[in-house]
């Protein structure tokens, strides 16, 4: 008998989603940027979580400059995200 599963993204939308905050830093490569803006395009799920990540991000780059400490910053971001129940990695 199988444990009932919770509710998982699909594995494209989790590779996404895992690759969301390099992509949008700007630091994904071409093929890969080009690979998550088309999943984008037609994913909704992972465009409003494209869409809240950026906001986060937006106000982590003005913070950037006052937090010298980025690495702690972006720890407690993903910590936030990860108790949201968001940007989960998939393990297990
Ligand atoms: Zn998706």
């Amino acid at each position: 008998m199988e444990p009932v599963s919770p509710p998982q993204p699909p594995p494209e939308c989790a590779q996404v989603v895992r690759q969301l905050w390099e992509y949008l830093d700007g630091r994904v490569d071409p093929e890969s940027v080009a690979a998550i803006e088309e999943h984008l395009a037609e994913c909704e799920g992972c465009r409003a979580f494209a869409a809240f990540e950026k906001r986060i991000v937006t106000t982590l780059s003005s913070l950037r400059g006052r937090h010298s400490d980025a690495g702690r910053l972006r720890e407690d971001v993903l910590k936030v995200l990860r108790e949201a129940g968001m940007g989960r990695d998939g393990g297990a």
